[in-house]
């Protein structure tokens, strides 16, 4: 198929000058910027711009104080045209079925850049998880699970960690789908622990992804990571594993952040000592050595790297005139919006998508999937090997439908990945 060969250089369409933050319209307005340049047509655009299916479902609970509460659960299967949805799971006050949407179709261009056969899906659960007890997630978790079990499972729909979820809870997922089938099912869930079929290499996989992405961005910018300074929003699995391997590399990190707030040191933050103090605290903030500032201080000071590994719109027309990052690499889903891309774009700044920039994450969760399917396991090394290699083609993938389309790397990146679903659909044709 030659769907992306046909596209011709074209005008980006002008978008509302209002800024609209809702997640799913932004998602929907970055892929109709770049079915504008595939010139789809307008029935195959409105297949890709709305989910496949979505499933709410309540979540009876019994709480340790003997009580129950009915939580309310997503389930968002966005495309599966190149192989089953995959994307994780969110347990946040503030999930909505649009985030979840959003989140969802973003999976979809995601496996799509780095071309896994996967399409896309999100879950997510309306719980503060911080004020719960584990057997009260765990309880949570196992009822969310029995509730979408039709939908999920290793050829429908495999859910993987997100924000406030980890290996504990894909544990019980996995546990919960097994039992109900009465056998062992490991492909039904990523980024579980490794003693029960997880990766090697997934616990870091998004930052490794990130760090890939951002050394092929300063190869591009003729800049030097070793001595960069680098500012982080979010010190969860995936930015304090960012930290890490940037320190590791010899950038500077100078910032980090929480929920909480952040904490700033000129001459360097070493993340494993930060790693342990919020392990001990329960945040970054008040770490000996450095200085409290907020996160809207973090996004907007002067460093040469900046990456937000929290949520969605956090660079918006109300600050991104202001961010001073030459290169602004999206860790997290959604940190930015299609205004605020504009703003960045005519600073010069190169902003680096989050489709690709943390696909990182389920490229190891694909490995994983992979090697639970055929019960045979790969050393470190070797994940590590292959995902530099997927993460590192992406980059040059993306980095080439830039140059061709004339346009920034979210362009490149979304035409390059809806022209692959694109043509996906187009060659299987419609049913019935
Ligand atoms: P996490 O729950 O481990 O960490 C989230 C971090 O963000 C925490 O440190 C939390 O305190 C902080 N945070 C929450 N609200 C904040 C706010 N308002 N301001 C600043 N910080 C805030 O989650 P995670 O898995 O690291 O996910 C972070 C981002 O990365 C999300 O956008 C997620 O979708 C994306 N992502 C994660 C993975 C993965 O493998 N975990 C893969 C791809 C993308």
């Amino acid at each position: 198929m030659a769907m992306v060969a046909k596209i011709a250089p074209q005008p980006v369409p002008r978008i509302a000058p209002r800024e609209d933050l809702n997640p799913f319209r932004i998602a929907q307005i970055q892929f109709d910027l770049a079915a504008e340049y595939l010139k789809l047509d307008a029935g195959l655009r409105q297949i890709l711009r709305t989910p496949k299916r979505v499933l709410e479902v309540s979540i009876p609970t019994k709480m340790d104080n003997g009580q129950v509460k009915v939580f309310t659960g997503y389930r968002v299967q966005h495309n599966v045209t190149r192989g089953p949805s995959k994307g994780g799971l969110r347990y946040h006050p503030g999930v909505t079925p649009d985030e979840v949407k959003a989140l969802a179709m973003w999976m979809t261009w995601k496996t799509a850049t780095v071309n896994i056969p996967f399409g896309g899906g999100k879950g997510g659960v309306i719980c503060d998880p911080k004020r719960m007890s584990k057997p009260e997630l765990e309880r949570m978790t196992r009822r969310y699970t029995s509730e979408i079990l039709p939908l999920i499972g290793p050829e429908q729909d495999i859910p993987a960690p997100d924000v406030y979820t980890d290996s504990q809870t894909m544990a019980w997922m996995m546990d919960t789908y097994s039992m109900t089938k009465g056998y062992s099912t490991l492909g039904v869930v990523t980024g579980k622990p490794v003693s029960i079929g997880g990766s090697e290499g997934r616990k870091d996989a998004t930052a490794r992804g990130c760090l890939v992405v951002v050394e092929e961005a300063c190869k591009v910018k003729k800049m030097s990571l070793r001595g960069s300074s680098v500012a982080i929003q979010g010190f969860g699995n995936t930015g304090s594993q960012v930290a890490r391997l940037f320190a590791e590399k010899k950038a500077r990190v100078i910032a980090i952040s929480d929920s909480r707030g952040g904490v700033f040191n000129s001459r360097g933050i070493d993340p494993l000592k930060a790693m342990r103090y919020k392990e001990r605290s329960g945040t970054v903030v008040g770490m000996p050595g450095t200085s409290r500032i907020s996160n809207d201080d973090l996004l907007t000071m002067k460093c040469d790297i900046l990456v937000p590994a929290a949520l969605e719109n956090v660079i918006t027309l109300n600050n991104a005139d202001q961010i001073k990052a030459k290169i602004v690499a999206e860790a997290a889903n959604g940190p930015t919006t299609p205004h605020a891309d504009e703003v960045l774009a005519r600073k010069g700044i190169l902003l680096l998508p989050d489709i690709l920039t943390n696909a990182g994450g389920v490229t190891v969760s694909y490995f994983e999937w992979v090697q639970d399917l055929q019960s045979f396991f790969w050393p470190v090394s070797e994940v590590t090997m292959k995902l530099e290699t997927v993460m590192r083609q992406a980059f040059h993938e993306v980095h080439d439908s830039m140059r061709k389309h004339r346009a920034h790397m979210r362009t490149g990146a979304y035409v390059l990945a809806v022209g692959r679903v694109a043509d996906a659909t187009l060659v299987r044709g419609l049913f019935p």
